[in-house]
């Protein structure tokens, strides 16, 4: 069989972002995807309820939507359309307000001034810092690190009047830079709400460039979602990588990486082994990668000492409904929110973020819920809705901070039926206590637990949707080990391209973009737009 340019393990976002880049230099690419869809966290499915379609995994893309690598693919002309919800976020409270952050700044500032007056300004005057540095600030994310371009304008802005102050509050904890920055509950909560939707204590240094980043994303580009499902955006990375001769083998899983004289060479499935002779980019997570597709003699030890101290991020529990018509918030917003945030209050984020990490089944979970009926009606019959929710629980369950409380089934983390229907209850609850009515509407439901989350998609290991955790001690250079940061590995022509590679988790396409630009780079092949 004649050798390939490059074997791409794994469809996710990261791997369809790298096989495009790849081919886009002229490379022949075989993909190889396990699951019978390509993909990875990126899909949809009608299995919930004829005639709906549910986002299986993730479903709102601000990140994918700023990502330069994403936007210069042109997936519009592969069949993608993005399509938005009236208002971006909202934060139900347990008063039957909210705090709306809407498309326009204007209409975000006036609702959160109406709240607490002066949040408004606040509010404004972070969209101004936002539009100096939030293209350098992305880009700098989103490279390999150094990074050197965004680095570049970034440090311009930092040498200017308030840079320092600046750089300094993108490394607070959220919960210091929202009561510093805002009076009222509302705006705290939209940052610190965006913040959570990472691993970061909202008291840990860093919490708070991730809760900017996403809310500021979400007050320039939205949160848009592909019309028709998340999968309408896995395909469309598919149509274009096919139409340049990429090809992609679903239903075939890589079992190892044959290394020879320290360079990968082949990769082994159950039924075949493909000759490489450029590149191996693996879209698997760096504990699947490391001792697993290539063995530990194949690596130093130094890496397996490193690797010992890989820290994967909380689990998951998601549920999705079919609803035979809209949630009926208390107090709904004009404007519906695609993404909605439940949480009492920053006190209660804190309680709920301690207890999983202190490996306790929390008794009000901090939900995500995403509408995606109102994001993009195109996916249910009219009127009804397609709702999911999901919270995190702890990797290793040592108990219930809710046991013994009235009207809670415990949860004891063994994720069977039982307990995830404890699970199930607690979260129905917290969605009834701000939308009286909602469970009347329920006619279909999955719940996605550990196991089931990992079936479908082998690097959410234990639930895990980050490729690790996203605390700074495994971040830049620590991703996923330290002195790391970068795609290659010790294997020469092998690159880890997940998200458990810098930049971690997230659809951006950052992690697949920085594997294919070191091995195109390796090889001596520029990228076509840089040959111009
Ligand atoms: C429930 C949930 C909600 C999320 N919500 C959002 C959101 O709204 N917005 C957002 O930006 N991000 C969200 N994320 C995170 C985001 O989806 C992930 O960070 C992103 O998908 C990671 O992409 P990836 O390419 O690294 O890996 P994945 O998407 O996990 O894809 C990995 C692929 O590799 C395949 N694979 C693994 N091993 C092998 C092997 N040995 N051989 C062949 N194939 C293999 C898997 O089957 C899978 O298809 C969410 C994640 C989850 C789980």
């Amino acid at each position: 069989m004649t050798p390939t340019d490059a074997v791409v393990i794994g469809s996710g976002p990261n791997g369809l972002v790298a096989a495009n880049l790849l081919v886009d230099a002229g490379w022949s690419v075989v993909m190889l995807e396990e699951q019978e869809t390509p993909g990875g966290a990126v899909r949809s499915d009608s299995s919930v309820a004829p005639g709906f379609v549910h986002d299986t995994f993730s479903s709102f893309y601000p990140l994918a939507a700023g990502s330069p690598t994403i936007r210069s693919l042109e997936l519009e002309k592969h069949g993608l359309e993005w399509v938005q919800a009236p208002s971006v976020v909202g934060h139900s409270f347990p008063d039957g307000r909210w705090g709306v952050l809407h498309r326009d700044r204007g209409a975000t500032a006036a609702g959160l001034d109406e709240r607490a007056p002066g949040d408004g300004d606040s509010w404004l005057a972070l969209c101004d810092t936002w539009d100096r540095v939030g293209d350098d600030l992305v880009r700098c994310l989103l490279s390999p690190f150094p990074p050197v371009r965004g680095g570049a304008g970034l440090g311009w802005q930092v040498m200017r009047p308030g840079g320092w102050e600046l750089l300094r509050e993108l490394l607070m904890p959220a919960r210091s830079l929202t009561e510093r920055l805002f009076v009222g509950e509302a705006a705290r909560m939209l940052v610190a709400g965006n913040a959570a939707h990472a691993d970061i204590a909202l008291e840990a240094p860093g919490s708070a460039a991730m809760g900017l980043l996403l809310v500021l994303l979400g007050q320039t580009v939205g949160f848009p979602v592909p019309r028709g499902g998340a999968g309408e955006f896995s395909s469309a990375l598919v149509r274009r990588l096919q139409s340049r001769g990429g090809q992609l083998c679903l239903g075939e899983r890589a079992e190892g990486v044959r290394v020879e004289a320290g360079r990968a060479v082949a990769v082994r499935t159950a039924s075949r082994e493909i000759a490489v002779r450029r590149a191996v980019v693996a879209d698997v997570s760096a504990p699947a990668l490391y001792g697993g597709l290539v063995s530990w003699d194949q690596l130093p030890t130094r890496l397996r000492h490193r690797m010992d101290r890989f820290e994967w991020d909380p689990s998951t529990v998601k549920v999705d409904w079919a609803l035979d018509g809209p949630v009926p918030w208390e107090g709904a917003p004009e404007q519906a929110p695609g993404t909605v945030h439940i949480a009492d209050s920053l006190d209660g984020m804190t309680l709920s973020g301690s207890q999983v990490a202190a490996g306790l089944v929390p008794e009000k979970p901090f939900l995500l819920v995403g509408q995606m009926g109102v994001a993009d009606p195109s996916r249910v019959p009219a009127g009804h809705e397609a709702l999911w929710a999901y919270t995190h629980v702890p990797q290793q369950v040592r108990g219930d901070a809710g046991a013994g409380r009235i009207g809670l089934r415990e949860v004891r983390g063994t994720w069977d039926e039982p307990d995830l229907e404890a699970m199930v209850e607690r979260i129905e609850d917290r969605i009834e206590s701000r939308a009286p009515g909602f469970r009347n509407r329920i006619t279909a439901r999955r719940v996605l637990g550990p196991r089931e989350l990992e079936a479908r998609d082998r690097n959410l290991v234990g639930g895990a949707i980050n490729g690790g955790t996203a605390g700074l001690h495994q971040q830049l250079v620590f991703r996923p080990v330290a002195g790391s940061g970068r795609p290659e590995t010790p294997v020469k022509a092998l690159y880890l391209a997940s998200a458990s590679a810098h930049p971690g988790g997230g659809v951006h396409g950052a992690c697949g973009a920085n594997a294919a630009r070191a091995a195109l780079w390796h090889n001596k092949i520029q990228f076509p737009w840089r040959r111009r």
